[in-house]
């Protein structure tokens, strides 16, 4: 495994690549790699050649308030990682590389974006579009993979492939949780042990969801109040819980028709954790 930290060298890589007809699956993380992670490599794997895996705490998608100085970073660890897993390339830039002295260009997506994680978390979106539109300049690859667990982040890059013409297939890998359900995320060591245990009340809430929906349920708001209520008993405070349409984003305010996706953001403490499942028609 290669680890590349300039653009210059990941461009003679993929050249190289390009000429010997090898094709090229991209992973974008922000590193403290864990099993959620290693499905997207093994995905990746799985539809191309050389998988590229880029660790890089992406400043421009955090704000003013948010955790980015205290982001856990452990790049020997995730070195290792990535070499288990069979990575060709580990690919940390530093920030100055991805944005240099008086860098003014930008990527927004102006729909999907607007609501939930958005509305939460101004210029959080346009920061990732940004840096993954670069990291598909720079890596061009066949296949990116992403995951549910931030599905509203997974449906703009496809979005954002989509409208700007890239050819690649943006691929969105089912979210990989604990043994008691909650999402793998690496904010969960943000956790006390005991909202550690609390927060698995997000995925009860899901799960519950789910279960009335398989058996017919279709009301928006019985659906989402089976969400709500096992996170509220345990401790937790939803930032928001929705039922929207899974092509829109926009909100299914009565009763479902077709698919849903519920999408749920809850703080325990100061820890912000996020989920969702689909409801299958
Ligand atoms: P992050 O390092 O948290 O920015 O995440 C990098 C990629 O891994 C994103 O596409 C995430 O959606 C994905 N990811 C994070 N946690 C999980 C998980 N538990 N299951 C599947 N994918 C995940």
């Amino acid at each position: 495994m290669q680890i590349i930290r300039t653009t210059r060298e990941m461009h003679g890589i993929v050249k190289y690549w390009k000429a010997t007809r090898r094709t090229i699956g991209l992973v974008p993380t922000m590193g403290a790699l864990h099993a959620g992670h290693r499905s997207l490599m093994d995905t990746a794997d799985a539809r191309t050649e050389e998988v590229v895996v880029s660790v890089f705490v992406n400043p421009t998608q955090f704000g003013p308030n948010e955790d980015y100085a205290n982001y856990p970073r452990n790049l020997a660890k995730d070195e290792a990682f990535c070499k288990a897993a069979g990575v060709s390339v580990l690919f940390v830039p530093n920030p100055a590389e991805m944005y240099p002295q008086g860098y003014s260009t930008w990527v927004d997506e102006d729909t999907l974006g607007l609501g939930f994680e958005g509305a939460q978390r101004p210029g959080h979106f346009r920061g990732v579009t940004t840096i993954v539109a670069k990291l598909f300049n720079i890596v061009q690859p066949e296949v990116a993979v992403f995951g549910q667990k931030d599905v509203q982040q997974a449906l703009i890059i496809q979005r954002m492939a989509r409208d700007l013409d890239y050819p690649i297939r943006v691929v969105i890998a089912p979210t990989v949780r604990e043994a008691d359900g909650l999402a793998m995320s690496s904010r969960n060591a943000y956790l006390s042990s005991e909202h550690r245990q609390a927060a698995t009340a997000i995925h009860r809430g899901l799960s519950a969801a789910v279960a009335a929906h398989r058996q017919g349920e279709r009301q928006a708001a019985t659906l989402l109040q089976l969400v709500q209520a096992p996170i509220v008993a345990s401790g937790g405070a939803p930032d928001y819980v929705a039922l929207v349409n899974p092509d829109t984003l926009k909100p299914v305010d009565d009763t479902l028709k077709g698919r849903g996706l519920i999408v749920v953001t809850a703080r325990y403490g100061t820890t912000r954790l996020l989920d969702n499942s689909f409801l299958e028609a």
